[in-house]
Formats: structure tokens, sequence, C-alpha cells
């Protein structure tokens, strides 16, 4: 089920999800909505608290191709092991639609987490993946990407959205 997303400045976005004891049908669900969402959105990458729901939970799908060789990852309770270079990337957001700033971040990240089954794996993103997986792991920390820019990059990025979403409330 296709769900709303949640635009900043919502409190869901600016605080730490949970982390998932149990993976129960209602975790499972989650999943499949944030899949459905994200897809429905052309997104590549939805955190739990975009549709709303506390939890430290991501979806990513950064070939959304069905003909295409998928990196199609669910990651639960998902942690940094290591990481490292520096990549600088023009990032948007779902949670703010029409805005896309420079982030800075490690080029390459080595994760662990669960997977929609509970179990454990660790996984090597590069690139990116690993982009758009610290970008949903910021997310998961109640941390967005504006909070990434400092001083008059952040003001400025504040200043555009502000003007985007009145615009978009004007149609
Ligand atoms: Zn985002």
């Amino acid at each position: 089920m296709v769900r709303d997303i949640v635009t900043y400045p919502a409190e869901v976005l600016t605080k730490p999800t949970e982390r998932v004891d149990v993976i129960d049908r209602e975790v499972e669900k989650l999943i499949k909505d944030m899949f459905d969402t994200m897809y429905h959105a052309e997104g590549v990458g939805l955190a739990a608290n975009q549709i709303g729901v506390s939890l430290s939970v991501m979806v990513i799908d950064t070939t959304p191709k069905e003909d295409a060789p998928d990196l199609k990852l669910v990651l639960i309770n998902p942690d940094v092991v290591e990481s490292e270079g520096k990549v600088k990337y023009k990032e948007g957001c779902l949670s703010f639609p029409g805005l896309s700033v420079e982030v800075e971040r490690a080029s390459k990240v080595r994760v662990r987490a669960l997977n929609e089954r509970g179990e454990p794996f660790e996984i090597t993103l590069e690139d990116f993946p690993a982009i758009v997986f610290q970008h949903e792991l910021d997310h998961l920390q109640g941390i967005t990407f504006i909070d990434r820019l400092k001083g008059w990059r952040r003001r400025m990025a504040l200043e555009k959205y502000r003007k985007l979403q009145r615009e978009a409330q004007k149609v």
C-alpha cells in the first residue's frame, strides 16, 4: 500500500527512530508499504519515519528497473562498521520535495544490519548505493540532509525549500 510521505519539518523526521525487537507481521507490512511508497514516488531509498513510523527500518533500490540487476535491500537496525573515502553528491529527498543540496559523505561503507527475516548480514556499499544508505541512515537518526550543511548553506537551502513549499501551495 502506498502511504503518504511525511515532509519536513514534521517532528517524526527530527527524532531518532527506535530499534526493531521483533519482526512481526506489522513490520513485514511496513516493509512492503515502504517499497510500494518508494517506487510510487520514484525514489531510490526510504526510511520508515518518512512514512511516519519511528522504527529503524530502511529500504533501498538504486536500480528500480525490472530488467536491470537490482541492488534491492531491506536494512533493519543498520549500523556502519567501517567507512572510508569522501564523495560529494547533489542529493534529493522525498521529504523535501523539489530541493537538492550537495552533501559530502563517505564513498565506501561497511554496513551491518538485519534482513527482513531478522538474519544479521554485512555488506559493503560503494559510491551511489553508499550515498543513498548514509542519507537513509541519517533519517533513522533524526537527521535530514540540510543538517549536513553548515551556516549560510543551511539557511539558503531552508529558504529555498520554504519558497518551493509556498509555490506548491499556490497551485
Ligand atoms: Zn531523505
